[in-house]
């Protein structure tokens, strides 16, 4: 209908990593009144999702922060404040509680929805003001694995793949990803490469979700042994000739040790562990292995384990033995989380230093220090606490202070039951949130009314590192403040930010960062995060620009390591020999069911946005748990009855949807939901990335 639109404004869409080009209309007032998709825009040409069509109505929600907020304690009620009170307060709670218990006390946790030119202000004023080093982001929960297994295995983060890669693929092989609902216009774009041309579609997963109903072959595999699966597929691979040897020789090292081990990873093996039977392993493994070019995409499904990073690893093993990395069509592709999830992996210092820096390397540290203006001596020689580390770190009295930028944990994090308890702990806590109901609000001393995407300039870097435009649609609502002005006034509290640039505008920090992009990468070669050939201006007119642009260069890249030159020193990849430990909480007489968890297509993690849309909302209302129907039987619960999930770290009440979406002995919750899924999820972590094992815990259900 006619919403009185008079002007419309670009933008990229704020929630997931898909990277969707939005235009928000505004009517005559200047209110934004809706959205539509940007029909020349190379990631969407034109489409949006749900959560993208009806984006416009986050701007004016209810519960936006419109006043700083200050009080002494968590039992006084909250008083409004100035922002130079609330930011002169919370520099002297910092400082005081850093010369009493030293520079890690205070503790910063970010998150992947903020712009890129903010990430890299926090990180400046992170590591080279305040000068913690437990700083990290809620990508903790999410991406980390995929970023600790590119490191693993290429010697540096980025995804390699794009989405085109669909056009030229033969075989597509996903696993824990459901595109349709976690990433639909990808799902879209997949679908309109295969409508052109036909490829089989290929979903590990141990729940039959909307694309294992889509899929060509579905492997229904048992929870955590992916790991299994991947090796005994390059088993078959290798041992039957398939492999590309030539590629392995020339761009590989460790293939002897690989060998050996996925000996022990036969399919018939593998068929016992996995519950998948050994024929169909050998049959996708000389599918995949004879395609012309074959990908491999994933999200939580990998991530979210405590070897997701192995499982990460054993993705790109597959890919490089089959010579399948940086030609069309041929990619270990992980389809990120949250809309900025890569630029804080670019460039938040969250992990090290900007730029895909680490604070282990001294040269690294002495460019960032000469950069900044800032003694190299100031920096840590090795990174800091995860954010699932941080927790524990506040529980044993280490950490005193915490800042949470939005991120919200008391939803997200696993066991929240204990969250709840940690922040209460804190001496000081600041929230910074556009949304002032979020739910650590509750236990904060100060809280900084942050503006929402749309109110502010910069960009964010979608799954195939295409860093897109952000443009202020309207001006910040009330008295919230861009991020980055919030960052820039915290760190003049500060004497030593005298000395170093804090420039107010975005595109003046957009050029500090394409300065530090260029120079030498490890592999002796130019840096692979070089974004030197762009500005905001060429941003916005190519709808989206691809790294690495180097200087003179009239556009991006669509794919990473098209030479088989990978960022290690001697530009090879490494092939990595892990062997599978079972090593997860698993169902049992006392805990019989496994615990899934994921999301629905109407909300967005959890939901401190779309729990305030009204079709999210209408179409998505409530928490609810998926169970097999013959399982239902055998405990007398019905359709739509209440039951406690409860497992040995908490419980909470769900609603029952029979379906045979899931096996006998699994749940399924979505865990956008405030007090559910997370109250009983469990909170082993990956060795390497520190990424928690949402989705394998052990659950029994209870009538009540
Ligand atoms: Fe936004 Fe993702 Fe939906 Fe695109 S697919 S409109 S980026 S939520």
């Amino acid at each position: 209908r006619d919403k009185g639109v008079v002007e419309w404004k670009y933008a990229t869409c704020g929630y997931c990593s898909t990277g969707c080009a939005i235009e928000v209309g505004l009517d005559a007032q200047g209110t934004a009144v809706t959205t539509r998709g940007v029909a020349d825009a190379p990631v969407n040409q034109g489409k949006l999702c749900i959560k993208g069509i009806t984006e416009a109505g986050i701007l004016n929600a209810e519960g936006r922060g419109t006043e700083p907020l200050l009080r002494s304690s968590i039992q006084q009620p909250w008083e409004t404040s100035s922002w130079g009170d609330a930011l002169d307060t919370t520099a002297a709670e910092f400082k005081r509680i850093q010369a009493k218990y030293g520079r890690d006390a205070v503790a910063i946790v970010s998150t992947g929805q903020i712009l890129t030119e903010e990430f890299y202000t926090l990180g400046k004023l992170a590591r080279g003001v305040i000068g913690t080093n437990n700083y990290d982001g809620n990508t903790t929960l999410c991406m980390a694995s995929a970023v600790s297994g590119y490191k693993r295995s290429f010697g540096s983060d980025g995804p390699p793949g794009c989405y085109d890669d669909f056009s030229h693929t033969d075989c597509l092989l996903a696993f824990g990803s459901n595109l349709p609902e976690q990433h639909p216009v990808i799902y879209w774009r997949l679908k309109e490469a295969l409508e052109k041309r036909k490829f089989p579609i290929i979903v590990v997963d141990p729940r039959v979700t909307m694309f294992a109903q889509f899929a060509d072959i579905h492997l229904p595999i048992t929870p955590g042994t992916d790991l299994v699966l991947l090796n005994s597929l390059a088993h078959v691979i290798l041992n039957e000739g398939l492999a590309d040897e030539d590629y392995i020789a020339a761009h590989t090292n460790g293939r002897e040790e690989f060998f050996e081990l996925v000996q022990r990873y036969d399919p018939t093996t593998a068929a016992r562990i996995t519950g998948i039977d050994e024929d169909t392993i050998r049959n996708v493994a000389r599918l995949y292995a004879k395609a012309g070019a074959a990908m491999s995409i994933w999200t939580m499904g990998i991530n979210q384990s405590t070897h997701g990073s192995d499982g990460v690893c054993a993705i790109n093993n597959l890919n490089l033995i089959t010579g399948n990395i940086g030609k069309p069509g041929g990619t270990s592709l992980s389809i990120t989380g949250q809309c900025n999830a890569m630029g804080t992996r670019e460039w938040s210092s969250c992990s090290g230093l900007p730029g895909y820096r680490v604070l282990e390397n001294e040269q690294h540290r002495d460019e960032i220090g000469k950069f900044w203006n800032v003694d190299p001596e100031f920096f840590p020689k090795q990174r800091g606490l995860f954010m699932t580390d941080i927790f524990p770190a506040i529980e044993s009295g280490q950490i005193k202070a915490l800042w949470l930028i939005a991120t919200n944990p008391m939803t997200s994090m696993p066991n929240t039951g204990r969250i709840r308890k940690t922040l209460e702990k804190l001496e000081y806590l600041v929230v910074q949130d556009s949304y002032v109901d979020v739910e650590a609000t509750q236990y904060a001393h100060a809280f900084f009314p942050a503006s929402v995407w749309a109110e502010k300039d910069g960009c964010f870097t979608n799954t195939e590192r295409r860093v897109n435009r952000v443009t202020p649609v309207t001006p910040p609502l009330a008295n919230s403040k861009p991020d980055l002005w919030i960052f820039n006034a915290l760190a003049k509290r500060w004497d030593q930010a005298d000395a170093m640039n804090f420039p107010d505008k975005a595109s003046d920090v957009f050029e500090e960062m394409k300065a530090l992009s260029v120079g030498k990468g490890p592999n002796g070669r130019e840096r692979m995060l070089d974004i030197s050939g762009m500005d905001h201006d060429k941003i916005l007119a190519q709808r989206g620009i691809q790294w690495p642009m180097r200087e003179g260069e009239e556009t991006g890249s669509p794919r990473l390591y098209t030479d088989g030159v990978f960022q290690f020193p001697d530009g090879k990849a490494k092939l990595l020999a892990m062997e599978w430990k079972d090593n997860n909480e698993k169902p049992d007489q006392d805990f019989p069911f496994w615990l899934n968890s994921g999301r629905v297509v109407e909300h967005f993690h959890t939901r401190t946005r779309t729990g305030k849309v009204g079709n999210c909302n209408k179409y998505s209302p409530t928490a609810y748990m998926e169970m097999n129907p013959d399982a239902a039987a055998e405990l007398g619960v019905e359709h739509m009855d209440y039951v406690r999930l409860v497992s040995r770290r908490g419980d909470a009440v769900v609603m029952v949807q029979l379906t045979q979406r899931v096996p006998y002995n699994m749940v399924f919750v979505p865990f956008h939901f405030h007090d559910c899924v997370n109250r009983v999820s469990l909170g082993l972590l990956d060795p390497h990335s520190r990424q928690p094992a949402f989705k394998q815990a052990a659950v029994r259900i209870e009538k009540v």
